[in-house]
């Protein structure tokens, strides 16, 4: 199938972006960088009757690095994060979960923000920026708000963004020096979505760990026990005492799924700790 007739319109600014969306009402829809609107156009699952590219504007592809954060705008391609020289943790983090995002056609188009909003449950930059505390900017006609992760992404393809507003960027907190980091995800091969993540930051000098599930459930979510543990005791929770957190934080019970999500967390944990 290929999609319904519908009119496009490449903005030339975020401002641009906002008339183009109340112009076009509810038939409106913003399109970063298609790799998960594409397959829903052609197949007909949405039929928007404009389409507001934003993968031009320059504003929303920068990313900055400054003392407190890294921050990319909402239409910086994977590829782009993937290629940046990376001189901390929080950038070393950034550039593998990029790289490891299906494959190189892929990342050169799919971004940040559309991956954000897409707020696909097994995408990876969810778990990541949940894990690291991030804070994505949404802005509409109203002005500009910031959202926390923990609060922006709702359920699976849900989030706090109202249809006429846009992501513009998303910020990182910085992490010390002595932050470690483990991202692992379970995916049967490369260009398929996860099955289960696991994502681990630990940074003592913030006396900050944070450990998330991914693929599991409606959305990622943190696993508080575990980061409890994992911050008291440097050691790797216990995958039993995993399987039993991961079931109540997403109410996931079938035993295989959760087996697979306590697999991720746990080699997320042992690559923070530094294992092989
Ligand atoms: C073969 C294949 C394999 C993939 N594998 C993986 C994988 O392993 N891991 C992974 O995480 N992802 C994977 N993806 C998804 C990919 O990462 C997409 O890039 C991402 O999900 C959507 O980003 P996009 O820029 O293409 O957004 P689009 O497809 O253009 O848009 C997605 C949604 O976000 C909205 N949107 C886009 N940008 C904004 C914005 N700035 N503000 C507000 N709304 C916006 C659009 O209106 C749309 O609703 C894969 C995709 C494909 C095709």
């Amino acid at each position: 199938m290929k999609p319904v007739d519908l009119s496009y319109h490449r903005a030339t600014s975020v401002d641009d972006a906002l008339v183009q969306l109340a112009v076009g009402g509810d038939g409106a829809k913003l399109l970063g960088g298609g790799q998960s609107l594409g397959p829903m156009l052609n197949l007909r699952l949405t039929r928007p009757s404009t389409l507001v590219d934003i993968s031009m504007v320059e504003s929303l592809r920068r990313i900055e690095s400054t003392s407190e954060s890294v921050v990319a705008g909402a239409a910086a391609t994977h590829a782009e994060i993937e290629d940046r020289p990376a001189s901390d943790p929080i950038e070393r983090a950034m550039r593998e979960v990029a790289a490891g995002i299906a494959y190189r056609a892929v990342r050169n188009r799919g971004t940040i923000g559309g991956s954000l909003v897409h707020a696909d449950p097994a995408a990876d930059w969810a778990s990541f920026a949940l894990c690291a505390d991030a804070r994505v900017r949404i802005r509409g006609a109203e002005g500009e708000r910031d959202v926390r992760m923990q609060d922006f992404t709702h359920a699976a393809y849900t989030t706090a963004l109202a249809p006429d507003e846009i992501v513009t960027r998303i910020e990182i907190p910085r992490a010390s020096a002595r932050a470690r980091f483990g991202f692992h995800k379970l995916c049967r091969k490369t260009g398929e979505l996860a099955e289960a993540i696991g994502v681990v930051l630990v940074d003592p000098d913030r006396r900050y760990c944070r450990v998330v599930t991914g693929a599991v459930g409606a959305k990622p979510v943190p696993l508080p026990a575990a980061a409890g543990l994992l911050a008291a005791t440097a050691v790797p929770p216990e995958p039993d005492a995993l399987c039993a957190e991961i079931a109540s934080c997403t109410g996931e019970h079938d035993p295989v799924k959760l087996h697979m999500a306590a697999v991720a967390v746990h080699r997320a944990v042992s690559r923070a700790l530094g294992a092989p």
